[in-house]
């Protein structure tokens, strides 16, 4: 049995190399006698795995000395409590809605203070980014909030909202290190890693030492605070150990292609290759306005729920497998993050062309 193209939204596809090289040290890590996952996260041994992870991430996205890099457990859902328990000090933040994810994450804020949806686009089913050059930021915000890529819809910001001051807060969890960003524009950056970096379990959070402070919301759990994990550099209970190794070999892998300006003439590869077909094709049409398309999450349809079907289940048979669209919006969407080779795109587009001739 080969490996397949697996289109998945995440968990989704690792490099090749990182999972082989993991397997080589699944027995013995490097002359240790154990695997990492039998290590202890207070060895010396893997203190050097967790500080070179960290030290490769700094590298790749060019993170400023006053910005601290968490992994944490809990998964991008769980920053959607920790950011408004730390950050809302007056209690109020603003949240762009352009999907499913930023809608949970305004939801879970509502809980612990007022939370403004101060630009939605709802009202075409989440199929572009809301203009946010002008917004009616809140006077006293603590901080503004958005998903930046979104994963269900396959939309993107292309440029980032005018804050007017405030601090932005972003969700990166599926285009986290798919392309150079400029660190120093956010307060705080989060995302789960099983999208674009590693396996499920951890979530990687930078955040501007600043807004790291013990002033929390009244109720705020231990677990949940920046300030306990920022001060034990991760290590304040056992941190989800495996998956940072293999983040780590994540980082490594980035960087031999080049860092993340390659990453990303890569990705418009990609993605050129599938939205240029879409564009031309007279069967499947993609479902996101141009300007706004993702580089990561292609959505598209035929505009017939059964040949939407037959297509999932015909691609399946041909080794290219989980297109089918998220389950809230039916339709398929391709998931193209760093790992996916050329060549799964190339494949995917083949057999689109090869579809649309026997069903059109
Ligand atoms: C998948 C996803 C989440 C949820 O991540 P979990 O780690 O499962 O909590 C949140 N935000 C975005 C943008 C996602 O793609």
């Amino acid at each position: 049995m080969g490996r397949i193209y697996n289109f998945s939204a995440g968990p989704a596809m690792l490099p090749e190399e990182v999972l082989k090289e993991a397997a080589d040290e699944m027995l013995d890590y490097r002359g240790s006698g154990m695997s990492v996952m039998e290590m202890s996260h207070r060895s010396k041994i893997y203190e050097g795995i967790i500080q070179e992870a960290e030290k490769d991430l700094r590298e790749l996205m060019n993170i400023p000395d006053n910005y601290k890099v968490l992994f944490l457990q809990g998964g991008a859902s769980q920053q959607f409590a920790a950011v408004p328990m730390n950050l809302m000090k007056n209690k109020v933040a603003d949240y762009i809605i352009t999907g499913q994810w930023a809608k949970k994450a305004y939801q879970e804020a509502s809980i612990y203070g007022k939370a403004n949806a101060i630009a939605s686009s709802a009202d075409k089913t989440f199929s572009y980014i809301p203009d946010c050059s002008d917004l009616p930021i809140s006077e006293d915000a603590d901080y503004v909030y958005i998903c930046e890529n979104n994963t269900i819809y396959g939309t993107k910001f292309k440029t980032l909202p005018n804050t007017k001051g405030k601090t932005l807060v972003a969700d990166v969890s599926s285009c986290f290190l798919s392309e150079p960003v400029d660190v120093t524009k956010y307060g705080v950056l989060f995302g789960g890693v099983q999208k674009n970096i590693g396996p499920a379990g951890v979530v990687i959070v930078i955040i501007r030492e600043d807004l790291i402070t013990e002033d929390t919301l009244p109720g705020t759990p231990t677990m949940l605070k920046y300030k306990i994990h920022a001060d034990s550099a991760s290590l304040y209970n056992t941190p989800p150990a495996y998956g940072i190794y293999i983040c780590g070999k994540v980082f490594k892998w980035i960087k031999s292609m080049g860092g993340l300006e390659a990453m990303k003439k890569k990705n418009e590869i990609k993605a050129k290759l599938l939205y240029d077909y879409l564009d031309e094709s007279k069967l499947f049409k993609g479902t996101v306005v141009k300007e706004d398309r993702s580089l990561m999450n292609v959505p598209f349809i035929t505009g017939s729920e059964e040949l939407d079907a037959k297509f999932v289940k015909e691609a399946k048979a041909a080794g290219l497998e989980n297109l089918k669209g998220h389950r809230t919006v039916g339709g398929m969407r391709a998931s193209i993050y760093n790992a996916m080779p050329y060549e799964g795109v190339q494949a995917l587009v083949d057999f689109m062309k090869k579809f649309e001739a026997e069903n059109l």
